[in-house]
């Protein structure tokens, strides 16, 4: 699965159907259906992140789902970058609507015509808000599930200041709020990098893209967030009155990740051979218990002592079922790993004459037994796994990580992570560069152009989905 690129598509396609995460045969290309096991997961990030964001002082809203076209076209740059995406609702019935309605790609046009009545003086400001929802966007490029579809989960957050630094302090908040949701929780390692001026969200001054590594090879960016500048609020007449009286213009950022590209990349940067390895915190079944008995003389005590663990989890308040299907121990466990529950709990004979258990840990496949008075340190057992697993993804990713220092390097390196190398700034070095990889960001920092060998910029660069 590591080095060979359609090994890593096809066991990707197979796990998200083999562990119920979605169905992706709902008759409209790029659309999905969320499963239990993927929508479980998906609710655990939404209610995290939206905690992170509330207590950072944003307000949950829900704002409608179609936009009208002449509030989607006021920012010219805005609607030139997503026109091609649009899904228009024409038809109420047999009548044609006066006015074409847009289904939102992103919702910055349809919240900024409110701002506009929301904000009167500078004591309104700064003003953020965020919702959980879902957007549209047909794209042409090849759909995949989770990673590229017609219609995704995410949060949106759209913030207005009084003042430029104000919304660069507010980006700067955001880098935290999503490092927590994507490294904390998720375990997943990322990188920030600052898009090039070409690849900004239509209507941005700036764009930060949260960029992972998946086993592949390419880069999956789950994330991003935006300074907007006045943009948006010269085009939608946004202003606050100040101190002395005077009429302004607010700044603002806006950002979002994307829920489905995360669970993406939960999936592809943890899973083994086996199937998926979920950290504890996002797992909608952390403890699976399997009760063995050999004979049916057993089958009675055994079931009771499987009990007796299910009521003492429940009290711990972890999450937790028992197997008491008809198939074999060794089936139970192939399917329970292959879903990526992070503790087997096996209840047999010999444990239960010790008073004992056996757990089997996920993400090493290390077996131990525990007294079963000591169940209570399972929590501290999901640590050491939430802890192994943001390390072992930490050191592919460093991995990735690679210097390149001439085109013959990059072209042996691309698709193998992320490659810095340097450019002089000229269009026909990096048309040159081009042709191999996608440009993440562009640093000044000094770096030798591989192309030409003048001194110049850095730049990230990887093959991206
Ligand atoms: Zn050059």
């Amino acid at each position: 699965m590591e080095e060979d690129k359609d090994k890593f598509s096809e066991w990707y396609l197979r796990i998200l159907e083999d562990a119920e995460l979605i169905d992706s045969r709902y008759p409209i290309k790029g659309m999905i259906i969320y499963r239990r096991w993927g929508l479980f997961i998906i609710r655990q990030m939404q209610q995290y992140l939206e905690k992170l964001l509330e207590d950072a002082g944003h307000e949950p809203t829900l704002f409608p789902v179609l936009i009208p076209d002449n509030v989607l076209g006021k920012e010219t740059e805005h609607i030139a970058g997503f026109e091609e995406q649009v899904f228009w609702v024409t038809h109420a019935g047999a009548n044609e609507l006066e006015r074409k309605l847009a289904l939102r790609p992103t919702s910055e046009t349809a919240m900024y015509e409110t701002f506009r009545l929301w904000i009167r003086s500078h004591q309104d400001l700064p003003l953020k808000i965020h919702q959980s929802c879902t957007v549209y966007r047909y794209e042409t490029k090849h759909t995949r599930p989770l990673i590229r579809g017609r219609e995704f989960l995410w949060n949106e957050g759209h913030s207005a200041h009084i003042d430029d630094e104000d919304a660069r302090k507010n980006i700067e908040e955001i880098k935290e709020i999503y490092g927590k949701l994507i490294n904390e929780m998720l375990c997943l390692p990322f990188m920030v990098n600052r898009r090039p001026e070409w690849d900004r969200f239509p209507g941005a001054t700036d764009t930060f893209a949260f960029d992972t590594i998946m086993p592949n090879g390419k880069t999956l960016q789950i994330a991003t967030a935006h300074n907007l500048g006045q943009n948006f609020s010269k085009v939608f007449g946004i202003t606050y009155e100040d101190e002395k009286g005077e009429h302004k213009h607010v700044y603002q950022t806006s950002y979002g990740p994307s829920f489905g590209r995360l669970l993406a990349a939960l999936i592809s940067v943890h899973g083994d051979e086996k199937g998926l390895v979920l950290p504890p915190e996002v797992a909608p079944i952390q403890c699976i218990i399997v009760p063995i008995f050999f004979k049916d003389a057993d089958k009675e005590r055994i079931q009771k002592y499987a009990d007796k663990v299910r009521k003492k989890l429940d009290e711990l308040g972890i999450r937790n079922d028992i197997d008491y299907s008809d198939d074999r121990p060794g089936n139970k466990f192939y399917h329970w790993e292959m879903k990526g529950v992070p503790l087997r709990i096996e209840a047999g004979p010999r444990d239960l004459e010790k008073n004992e258990l056996t757990i089997v840990r996920r993400d090493t496949g290390k077996k131990s037994q525990i007294k079963f008075d000591r169940l209570c340190e399972i929590p501290k057992i999901f640590d050491e796994i939430t802890e192994n697993l943001r390390a072992v993804a930490k050191k592919k990713f460093n991995e990735r990580l690679i210097k390149v220092k001439s085109i013959d390097e990059m072209k042996k390196s691309s698709g193998r992570g992320i490659l810095s190398l340097g450019w002089c700034g000229k269009d026909e070095c990096s048309e040159k560069i081009e042709k191999h990889v996608d440009i993440l960001s562009v640093d000044d920092g000094k770096g030798k152009c591989i192309v030409c060998g003048k001194s110049g910029k850095s730049i990230n660069s990887a093959n991206t989905y």
